[in-house]
C-alpha cells in the first residue's frame, strides 16, 4: 500500500482528532467505499462516517479552510462513478443518517435524513396509505440522498415524474461549511430563485444534503401489470407508442429486447417463444374500475398491434413483484454476462423511440459489439447496454456508445435520462452543453464552491479539454 503524503498525514490527524471514531482509515472501510456501480475504483484516503449535520458543516468547513476534496456518499448505487473520491479525497458517507424523522399525514409530506433507503421509505408511507412514487430499480439498496442528487427516476416516472417532483424543500451544507434551508414545506412556494431544483440533480457538486421534506400523495388503491410479447422489438415500440399516444397514462410502461429475455428468461414466471421477441410490462393504477378499464384498453392495442401471447394481468403486490423483480434484474445479469459494458442511458422524445432503436442493429454491425436494450419507453428513456465478450474490443465498445449519442442528439434527445454525468460520461458533457451554458453552470459552481472542494472533477470536462469528441 502506497505510504500517503505528509500533507495527507496532516490533514488525517487533523481529523482524527476532530471526528474520533467515526472517521475510518482502515483499508476495508476505504475499500468499501472506492467503487460504485460504474466499474471505476478510486480509493478515498478517509471516510467521514456521518451522523450529524454539525459535522457535515464541520468537516466542509475544515475541507474549505484545509482544501481538501470531499466526496458525499449514499449507497453507492451510482453508475456515472460521482461518489468516488480524486486524489486525497474524503468520502462523507451519509448512509448512517437514516431515520425518516417524520411522516406528516395531514400535509402529506415525509421529512427524512439523506441515508434513507429508497424501498423503507415507500414501504413506510404505504403503511399509512400514502405514495412516494419514484422508483428507481435500485430502490431496496439507493438512498433518497443520492436519488435526489442524481435526480433519479424510475419506471414510475412516466405517470408520476422524477425525484426533483417530490422534493418540496431540502437543508444542505454548502461548500464552504455554511447551512442553507431551500424551498419550503408547502405544494407551493416562489420565493426567490428555485435552489431546491438547483441541488435536486447536481451530483453533490453544490451541496451536501442533510435533510429533505418530500411531497407524498394518496396510495393507488389498485394497480395491475400487463405483460405483452412482441415478435420483435419494432412491433414492441409500434405498441408503445400507441398505448401513449391513445389516451391512456400508464403508471409504468417498460420493455425488454430480445437478449434481455435471454438473460432472465430462468427469472420470467412465464416462458417466451421466438428468437426475436421483445416484452412490453404496463401497469396502470389508481380506481379499481379505472384499472380494470385502462388494462382493457391497453390489452386491446396490443392484441391490435400484434401480440404474440399477452399474460392475464397481475393484480397483487406478489404478482406484480414477480415481474418487476424480474425487470429490475436486468442489468445486474448483462454486467455479470459481459467482460466489457458500458450503460448509456440516453433519452428521446417518446415520438422518437423506434427511431432510435432501430438504428441500433447498424451500429452494432460496424463495432463488431452487441447491444442489450431496455428501459422506460413511456419517457423515451432507453438503456442501451453497450458490450463485448473480450477486453480487447473495449474501444469499439467506447466508440459505439458515443456514436449512440451523437444519434440520441440527432433525434432530439439528451445523453442522460436518470443516472448522471459524473466521471463516467463528463467527456461528452459539450456534445449536449453548448458552450454559453457551460460557462454559466461552470459559474455557479465557483460561487457555491470557491475553493472547489466538493466534488471536484465531476460533471464538467478537466478545464482545457472541451473540445468536442
Ligand atoms: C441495478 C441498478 C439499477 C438502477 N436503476 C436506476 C433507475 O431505475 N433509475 C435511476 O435514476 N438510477 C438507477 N440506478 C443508478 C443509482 O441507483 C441512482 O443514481 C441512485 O440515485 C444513487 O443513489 P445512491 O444512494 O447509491 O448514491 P451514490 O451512488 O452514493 O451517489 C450518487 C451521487 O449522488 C451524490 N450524493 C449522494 N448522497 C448525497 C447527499 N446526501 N448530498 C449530496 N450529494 C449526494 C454523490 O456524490 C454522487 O454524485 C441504478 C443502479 C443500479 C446498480
Amino acid at each position: 500500500m502506497p505510504q500517503p503524503q505528509p500533507r495527507t498525514t496532516e490533514i488525517l490527524a487533523l481529523l482524527r482528532r476532530e471526528f474520533g471514531a467515526d472517521l475510518i482509515t482502515d483499508a476495508e472501510g476505504l475499500l468499501a467505499r472506492s467503487r460504485d456501480e460504474s466499474g471505476l475504483v478510486r480509493p478515498p484516503v478517509a471516510v467521514l462516517l456521518a451522523r450529524s449535520e454539525a459535522q457535515v458543516a464541520r468537516l466542509m468547513t475544515l475541507a474549505n479552510k484545509n482544501g481538501f476534496p470531499v466526496i458525499p456518499r449514499g449507497a453507492g448505487t451510482g453508475l456515472a462513478g460521482g461518489c468516488l473520491a480524486g486524489k486525497g479525497g474524503v468520502v462523507l458517507d451519509l448512509a448512517a443518517m437514516n431515520r425518516i424523522l417524520a411522516i406528516d399525514t395531514q400535509s402529506l409530506t415525509a421529512t427524512v435524513q439523506p441515508g434513507v433507503i429508497t424501498a423503507d421509505l415507500r414501504d413506510a408511507a404505504k403503511a399509512v396509505g400514502l405514495f412516494y412514487p419514484p422508483d428507481p430499480a435500485s430502490l431496496a439498496t439507493s438512498t433518497i440522498g443520492g436519488n435526489a442528487a442524481t435526480n433519479a427516476g424510475g419506471p414510475a416516472c412516466v405517470k408520476y415524474g422524477t425525484t426533483r417532483d417530490y422534493v418540496l424543500g431540502l437543508t444542505a451544507v454548502l461548500p464552504t461549511g455554511e447551512v442553507i434551508r431551500a424551498g419550503a414545506n408547502t405544494r407551493k412556494g416562489v420565493v426567490g430563485y428555485d435552489l431546491t431544483r438547483l441541488l435536486v440533480g447536481s451530483e453533490g457538486t453544490l451541496g451536501v444534503i442533510t435533510e429533505l421534506t418530500l411531497k407524498l400523495i394518496p396510495h393507488p388503491r389498485a394497480a395491475a401489470c400487463v405483460a405483452a410479447v412482441f415478435a420483435d422489438l419494432n412491433a414492441a415500440m409500434r405498441a408503445i407508442i400507441s398505448v401513449m399516444t391513445r389516451g391512456h397514462l400508464p403508471s409504468a410502461m417498460e420493455f425488454l429486447d430480445a437478449r434481455c429475455l435471454k438473460l432472465v428468461g430462468d427469472l420470467l414466471p412465464f416462458s417466451v417463444a421466438g428468437e426475436q421477441s421483445a416484452l412490453v410490462l404496463i401497469e396502470s393504477d389508481g380506481d379499481p374500475d379505472q384499472v380494470r378499464r385502462e388494462v382493457a384498453g391497453i390489452e386491446a392495442i396490443c392484441r391490435e398491434l400484434g401480440a404474440t401471447n399477452i399474460l392475464p394481468p397481475a393484480t397483487t403486490d406478489e404478482g406484480r413483484e414477480a415481474v418487476w423483480a424480474v425487470r429490475r434484474s436486468v442489468s445486474t445479469r448483462i454486467h455479470e454476462d459481459c467482460a466489457v459494458y458500458i450503460p448509456e442511458d440516453i433519452a428521446v422524445p417518446i415520438g422518437r423511440i423506434a427511431d432510435m432503436v432501430a438504428a441500433l442493429p447498424e451500429v452494432e454491425e460496424r463495432f463488431g459489439i452487441t447491444i442489450f436494450v431496455f428501459g422506460h419507453a413511456g419517457d423515451g428513456n432507453i438503456h442501451l447496454n453497450l458490450t463485448a465478450q473480450d477486453e480487447a474490443l473495449r474501444p469499439k465498445v467506447e466508440a459505439a456508445a458515443v456514436d449512440c449519442v451523437r444519434l440520441a442528439l440527432k433525434l432530439g434527445g439528451t445523453i442522460s435520462g436518470e443516472h448522471g454525468i459524473g466521471l463516467v460520461k463528463r467527456g461528452l458533457l459539450p456534445l449536449e452543453i453548448g458552450p454559453v451554458s457551460l460557462r454559466v453552470q461552470r459559474g455557479i459552481k465557483a460561487l457555491l464552491d470557491p475553493q472547489n472542494v466538493l466534488n471536484p472533477g465531476k460533471i464538467f470536462p478537466p478545464e482545457g479539454a472541451e473540445d468536442i469528441p
